[in-house]
């Protein structure tokens, strides 16, 4: 494959530029190795996100989305490149130090919610408190979660007693409920329906301006574009563009 030429780090509106940025990507790039045959999943990305955003990580399926989620999340490791969260190398931490950092600074969302069957919504957020270490108001804390998703009055309910949007809710509630800097999230409305979907990006630029919480989403949704502050396009493992459509 040709290496097109990628645009530099953007070009960041006014509003922006005073921004602290919490992520640092540079020139990463991941090769999967499958016996003979390797995949480059990511061909050197460079890109800063600042404090505060909505980010939406777009592309068709296989551009790399996951990939980068995984290399910005700690959860793979760039085959070249480095990425930074918070000022810090993640190769400069052990195993041990990236599971830390993740449980006290950052919060994950997936596609298939991931919440818990046999807890309550509230017990599903305060078991993520209690994996965090946070021994005190956990009750407290997972009450006001669940508010700000607007769930404060389902905290008691079980699952099953939610539709697919309100279980999604639950999950972010549980990845806002630690006071995480940056939330990752990939394909977060990919099983809702459009309208759903719709109120759970809503919900995601809401808590990047209200709580100061960065939030990054990968998805392939066209209706991002009406949300997110910072849009980043991925094609096969290069970023085609980075705009800002709603500063
Ligand atoms: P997206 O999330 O945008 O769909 P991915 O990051 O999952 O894209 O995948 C990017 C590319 O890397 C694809 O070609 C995919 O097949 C490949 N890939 C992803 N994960 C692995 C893996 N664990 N082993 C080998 N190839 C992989
Ligand atoms: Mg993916």
């Amino acid at each position: 494959m040709e290496s097109v030429e990628q645009p530099m780090i953007a070009e960041f509106p006014e509003s922006l530029q005073n921004r602290e940025m919490i992520v640092k990507v540079s020139h990463v790039t991941r090769i999967y190795e499958l016996g003979a045959s390797r995949v480059t999943a990511l061909r050197d990305i460079s890109l800063e996100i600042p404090k505060g955003v909505l980010v939406a990580l777009k592309g068709r399926s296989g551009s790399g989305k996951t990939t980068l989620l995984n290399m910005i999340g700690g959860l793979d490791t760039p085959t070249q490149g480095e990425v930074e969260l918070f000022g810090i190398r993640l190769s400069q931490l052990d195993d041990e130090a990236k599971t830390e950092l993740r449980r006290q600074r950052l919060g994950f969302v997936f596609q298939s919610f991931a919440i818990l069957p046999v807890f309550s919504a509230i017990e599903n957020v305060e078991l993520m408190l209690r994996i965090a270490n946070i021994q005190t108001d956990r009750r407290k804390l997972a009450m006001r979660a669940l508010e700000i998703v607007g769930l404060g009055s389902w905290a008691h309910h079980r699952p099953w007693e939610l539709s697919g949007g309100q279980q999604q809710r639950v999950a972010i509630a549980r990845a806002l409920a630690t006071r995480p800097e940056l939330i990752i999230a990939d394909e977060p409305t990919g099983e809702l329906d459009s309208t759903t979907g719709r109120q759970i990006m809503a919900l995601f630029r809401f808590i990047a301006v209200k709580e100061g919480i960065t939030v990054l989403m990968a998805t392939h949704d066209p209706l991002i574009e009406e949300y997110a502050h910072m849009v980043v396009d991925l094609m096969d493992g290069q970023i085609r563009s980075i705009r800002f459509p709603n500063l």
